[in-house]
């Protein structure tokens, strides 16, 4: 079982539970170091730091950062950031402020397609009206009983190209990274395997994301098929780019892994984490 986890969410952005709930559950589950990485916001990061000490786990400082890459929706994770850091934050305050907006074009869409109320609806169920995200809106069309589950949710209104997905300008691939960086922190290319891109498109992005500074790609995570890991870990290993691994968890519900889950890296991967002082205390892999 894998001890570290690189990846998740909190109600801070799109996860389910508090930053300390959260934190709490990953230690029940045997997981040994952690960072919290939520979507586009700090806001979560001392209550759970608070909470990993109390635990007698390692915790690192995280975000994940939507970026737009021409016209593909990125997600970049930012570990070992400095929380206190004004460029990184400043950054997100402008990537966050495009999030209100967007829910209201999404509700329109939704509301064209007879579902109305789905702006009040999604903005109850965030803990704060800057974050909602396409997530709230799936809750909030599972629990008014439009569609039976998350996945639907997605299927039928809200995932790419859907009728009620909206195309948004997020940050800068260099921004992001840039950002990153000035915090102190490693960029990480989350989810490859995510992106729908074919081999040569994803050679592509992995050097440009390392040329402009990127250090990680994401190996070992939920949505990763036994295939996205192997060729991830091939493609980081011929280009130098180290790797991560997280479970991306959201939700006790909604998570395709829980907290301890996670697959080792492949033994050919140079892990992220390897020279951080955080992980001097237990197994490298
Ligand atoms: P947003 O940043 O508002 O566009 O929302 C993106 C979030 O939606 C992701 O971080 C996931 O948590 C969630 N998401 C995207 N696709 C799916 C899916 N097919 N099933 C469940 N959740 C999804
Ligand atoms: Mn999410
Ligand atoms: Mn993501
Ligand atoms: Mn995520």
């Amino acid at each position: 079982m894998h001890t570290i986890d690189l990846h998740c969410h909190s109600d801070r952005s799109d996860g389910a539970l508090s930053p300390r709930a959260l934190i709490e559950r990953a230690a029940a589950r045997g997981v040994r170091m952690i960072a919290l990485t939520d979507h586009d916001t700090l806001e979560g990061l001392s209550a759970a730091a608070e909470t990993a000490k109390s635990c007698g786990i390692d915790f690192i400082n995280g975000v994940e950062v939507s970026v737009s890459w021409g016209s593909v929706t990125l997600h970049v994770l930012g570990l070992r950031v400095d929380p206190s850091e004004s460029r990184l934050a400043a950054g997100l305050v402008s990537i966050r402020a495009g999030r209100l907006r967007r829910a209201e074009a999404i509700a329109l869409r939704l509301e064209s397609k007879g579902i109305a109320g789905s702006l009040s609806g999604a903005l109850a169920l965030a803990a704060n009206p800057e974050m909602v995200s396409r997530t709230h809106f799936a809750r909030h069309l599972v629990a008014s009983g439009v569609v039976k589950n998350m996945k639907t949710a997605f299927q039928r209104f809200l995932g790419e190209d859907k009728p009620a997905f909206v195309r948004h300008r997020w940050s800068a691939l260099g921004d992001a990274i840039g950002w990153i960086r000035g915090a102190g922190g490693v960029a990480v290319l989350a989810h490859p395997g995510r992106y729908g891109l074919r081999p040569v498109r994803l050679h592509t992005l992995f050097s440009e994301f390392k040329s402009l500074g990127g250090e990680a790609v994401e190996v070992v995570t939920s949505s990763h098929t036994p295939q996205d890991v192997e060729q991830v870990a091939n493609l980081a290993c011929a280009l130098g780019l180290r790797a991560s691994a997280g479970s991306d968890f959201h939700s006790p519900e909604e998570s395709w892994l829980d907290f301890g889950q996670l697959r080792e890296l492949p033994p050919k991967c140079d892990p992220v984490w390897r020279d951080w002082p955080e992980c001097r205390s237990f197994t490298r892999h």
